[in-house]
């Protein structure tokens, strides 16, 4: 049976020349407002024909970075700046952004686990729904800002994903490299099919995604690459004039080809990581000890790397549960290609 229409509504007109800011209203029905609605921010800025950039932050709602950088880039983007259109939502997961959580505050849904969404379903579906059938078909690139959140610090690089088409590959491998972060990256996902990456892949369409920190917080220096590499993105794919500004440093290439690259615990307790973020790690060295918070006298359990490479992602908190992602090690390659 097809899907019936999107219940969310868009208060601005996406084939209007100039700059608008409005909402994408999602109807809700709660105790604190009967008929009420989600109210997701949202800016677009036209000029004539051109392609269609689309820029997401707050797919996760505890992801500053992108967040704050989108919201700036918002109230500052120019239409006559613009060739085409760029459409900006700084929180997509607006009930998720209210929360200060990765998940919704609604419904504990999490918007990046959700696609290709659902218009019966529960709020978080609904959005992920509108963004994959209204959103990302009348967009040719699209740019998903992520970083670590409340429990990952992560280093910033551009992403891209192995793909089927060998040209939608290119194409995104180049915008990811084009960011401009200190690192690129080819990355390996533990489950893609819910992912908002995957539904706008899918579609044939142009998918760069980001990791520029963490900690649920932004620093001067992750927002300088967050910033830079929007526009950087913007000006890679003709949106705006100018040049790409590329760090001084050369850009790392790292790969993510398996599931070994991630470490994850087997123990709960307190966390003391052995590096930081960027380190070269030598496969078999410890990265991380975990020590049991009931008991004095008990060695940490120790954890070694299962790969080479360079310490990408760390848990933030000090204290980890069993599961948790204590560590990411990537392959430093020549090239991506
Ligand atoms: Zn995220």
């Amino acid at each position: 049976m097809a899907k019936r229409p999107s219940p969310i509504s868009a208060t601005v007109d996406f084939d209007a020349d100039g700059v608008q800011h409005g909402f994408l209203k999602l109807p809700i029905s709660v105790d604190e407002s009967a008929w009420g609605a989600v109210m997701i921010p949202v800016s677009v800025v036209k000029n004539g024909e051109g392609p269609t950039a689309l820029l997401t932050g707050g797919n996760h709602g505890d992801e500053y970075e992108g967040i704050t950088s989108l919201l700036k880039l918002s109230s500052e983007l120019r239409a006559e700046d613009v060739r085409g259109r760029v459409i900006i939502v700084p929180c997509m997961n607006q009930p998720a952004v209210m929360a200060g959580k990765r998940t919704s505050g609604l419904d504990g849904g999490n918007l990046n686990r959700s696609f290709p969404g659902d218009p019966d379903g529960t709020v978080t579906e609904k959005i992920a729904d509108y963004f994959t059938r209204v959103m990302v078909p009348m967009s040719d690139v699209v740019l998903d800002l992520h970083s670590g959140g409340r429990t990952l610090d992560i280093i910033p690089f551009g992403a891209s994903h192995v793909l089927e088409d060998v040209e939608q590959q290119r194409q995104a491998l180049a915008g990811a490299k084009a960011f401009g972060a200190p690192y690129a990256m080819m990355m390996f996902e533990l489950d893609a099919a819910a992912l908002f990456d995957t539904a706008v892949e899918s579609q044939g369409k142009v998918f760069v995604a980001t990791e520029l920190g963490g900690g649920g917080t932004s620093t001067p220096q992750s927002l300088a690459i967050t910033e830079r590499g929007v526009r950087n993105f913007l000006v890679h794919y003709g949106l705006i004039e100018g040049e790409v500004e590329m760090p001084d440093a050369p850009q790392v290439y790292l790969d993510m080809p398996d599931a070994s690259c991630y470490v994850q615990s087997e123990h709960s307790g307190l966390l003391e990581l052995a590096f930081d973020l960027g380190d070269r790690v030598e496969m078999g060295e410890v990265v991380a000890r975990i020590y049991d918070l009931t008991r004095s006298g008990t060695a940490p359990v120790e954890y070694r790397a299962s790969r080479g490479g360079v310490l990408a992602a760390r848990r933030h908190p000090a204290l980890v549960n069993m599961g948790d992602t204590i560590a990411v090690i990537a392959d430093v390659v020549d090239s991506l290609d």
